[in-house]
């Protein structure tokens, strides 16, 4: 992973004599960081509250106002310093979170809610927003959806920058962390992140969050190592503390020994080479030892991934998520907006391939637009989402399709169909390409010589059992993992209390990825693998040895995982799937560990 260069502190540091204490949890994002303990604090400050005499109801509001004013000046610093910065990884994720703050301080029900609480209940200001905001965030935590229900996070931190604001007390957070500190806090809010410069931080701890959450991805897009859910906040973090962080195994180190911090900085030193080696052969082709080539590509996730996909030797972008168009604002992006975006992201790719997705809108990625016209639904994973939207909307798909169709004229694109479930679903987008392509020529618009490539995601169980028919109208595939485990082990993707559900090697997952593999083989199409499973080294051997031979993995991993394959044998591990029992979780577990060893994976991984 790339992180900043915080040498200085990996040389052993004064350590003080505090007990060791270590912490087990999820790893969220892979590394190892050691540098000092910062806590953040969280906690919003401690408010008193009294009644308004009625004469002296106008001043109160005026003195919310003000903090409301205050507030918001704040905001939209840190918005046009994110906008400066729009080169940093991140600033698309920042951008959008900011605005949805200064939204919320503008003319919001949070905010006419804390004036009808001042002037109806005689509240003063602190109580008004403590009480609104409690009252939201409840609101919100009982909502089963969960990217809506993550807009309660959005409120605890307006209301906290209020009562902050309110009460004249500084922002003790995360500003004041040292350079290459360490951030411990209870939860550690995207908005944290963002207010920080990028290279600030060197790991971080947060004791919520899964590996699918908001400040999961942005800690790994980031390369900051992070882990979560470590049951407890550490007990002995004083002011001097240092703590190690271990981002692949979701180890929390406080107070380490003298011993414990040198035995993770040799293994640091050797992550860092290795890291450098597999940088520097970026651009080779990923060849197995026995001369087997596997396609390491890379997923767009927002557009500010371009830069590190450019600089990750991927050969190419095996998903573009477009649904980022239409997320975090009030209006849709047009045909030709979304084809000015699509351009350039296509030329950037230079000659490359390029994998188009059409909009996965639903289930946790919400667009305010689409959920004004069509409503949110009980239960939106199994809602109007993906495809099935897109095709109840024909006019959204066609203004897609115009802009990837447009945008193909500029490099090498393939379209990709989200959520399929029926052969009449791709049927109905091939038609909806070739009419859109010939509207266009109609109009003398610059279109490409022939057809994109047209395929399907495979991440919904129905398609998995009707692979042969769909192989038939598809050009390609792509196994979509993330959803497919979903879908077939009813385990939320998002949700930490399903982890031990959520299991991408279930003997019924791994008999549905053979089915696909098969059909593709029989109908003699390419399959890729796109999704967080395909850059897991100890499950990527098993995608090897069942046969496929393209993955689409965060652009940041993909010199390592190039890296990986390069030291790997595909017979051995052909050999270990053949031996092997993939019926039970036993003979799979077995199975893994067998194909561990068969390659240099404590080497190559750390
Ligand atoms: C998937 O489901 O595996 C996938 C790659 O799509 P997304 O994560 O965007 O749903
Ligand atoms: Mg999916």
């Amino acid at each position: 992973m790339t992180q900043a260069d915080f040498s200085s502190i990996y040389k052993t540091p004064d350590l003080p004599n505090h007990p060791e204490e270590i912490l087990h949890g999820i790893g969220l994002s892979s590394g190892i960081a050691m540098g000092p303990a910062f806590m953040l604090d969280s906690v919003s400050p401690e408010v008193n509250e009294y009644k308004i005499i009625k004469k002296n109801l106008k001043l109160e509001i005026e003195r919310f106002e003000k903090a409301r004013e205050r507030s918001y000046n704040q905001i939209a610093q840190l918005l046009s310093k994110a906008e400066i910065t729009s080169s940093s990884n991140d600033s698309e994720e920042i951008t959008l979170l900011l605005e949805a703050h200064l939204g919320m301080l503008y003319s919001s029900r949070f905010v006419r809610g804390v004036r009808k609480r001042i002037e109806e209940n005689r509240l003063n200001a602190e109580a008004a927003v403590r009480y609104e905001m409690e009252d939201m965030e409840r609101v919100f935590a009982e909502l089963d959806d969960s990217y809506i229900a993550s807009r309660g996070q959005d409120v605890s931190d307006v209301g906290k920058r209020l009562l902050r604001n309110l009460t004249d007390q500084k922002y003790t957070a995360i500003k004041n962390i040292p350079d290459g500190g360490i951030l411990l806090s209870e939860e550690i809010t995207p908005m944290d992140l963002a207010s920080l410069p990028s290279n600030r931080i060197a790991g971080l701890m947060s004791l919520v969050g899964t590996r699918q959450g908001h400040t999961g991805i942005m800690a790994r897009s980031m390369g900051i190592p992070a882990v979560s859910s470590t049951g407890s906040m550490p007990k002995h973090v004083h002011s001097n503390s240092y703590v190690i962080i271990d981002g692949a195994k979701g180890i929390l180190i406080v107070n380490p020994t003298e011993e414990t911090w040198k035995k993770y900085r040799r293994q640091k030193e050797i992550v860092e080479i290795e890291h450098d080696q597999a940088t520097r052969q970026k651009d080779f082709p990923a060849y197995t030892k026995d001369k087997v080539e596997v396609l390491v590509q890379a997923n767009l996730t927002h557009f500010s991934d371009m830069d590190r996909i450019l600089k990750s030797g991927a050969s190419g972008i095996g998903l573009v998520r477009t649904e980022f168009m239409f997320m975090g604002r009030e209006d849709l992006p047009d045909a030709r907006e979304q084809f000015a975006k699509l351009k350039a992201v296509v030329k950037a790719s230079k000659k490359l391939p390029v994998t188009i997705r059409t909009m996965d809108i639903g289930g946790d990625k919400m667009a305010p637009a689409l959920n004004k016209r069509f409503g949110i639904g009980p239960n939106p994973a199994l809602g109007l989402r993906a495809i099935r939207l897109s095709l109840s909307a024909p006019e959204l798909l066609e203004a897609q399709m115009e802009a990837i169709l447009r945008a193909a004229v500029y490099g090498n694109v393939d379209i990709l169909v989200p959520m399929v479930s029926s052969v009449d679903e791709i049927k109905q987008v091939r038609a909806v390409m070739e009419s859109t392509l010939k509207d266009l020529r109609k109009k003398n618009v610059k279109v490409p010589s022939k057809l994109p490539k047209l395929g399907a995601m495979i991440e919904i169980p129905a398609a998995i059992f009707i692979a042969d028919e769909l192989a038939k109208e598809c050009d390609f595939f792509s196994l979509g993992t993330n959803d497919l485990v979903q879908y077939t082990l009813a385990a939320d993707r998002g949700d930490e209390a399903m982890g031990q559900f959520y299991n991408p090697v279930h003997p019924a997952i791994l008999k549905m990825i053979k089915i696909c593999v098969d059909a593709c083989d029989k109908a003699n199409i390419p399959l890729s693998v796109c999704g967080e499973l395909a850059g897991d080294p100890t499950i990527l051997p098993l995608f090897i040895a069942m046969g496929i031979r393209k993955i689409a993995v965060q652009p940041l991993t993909v010199p390592d995982v190039k890296k990986w394959v390069r030291t790997m044998n595909v017979g051995d591990f052909k050999q270990c799937l053949e031996q092997g029992d993939v019926t039970t979780q036993e003979g799979i577990d077995k199975l893994i560990t067998a194909m561990s060893r068969c390659w240099d994976i404590d080497k190559v991984v750390h």
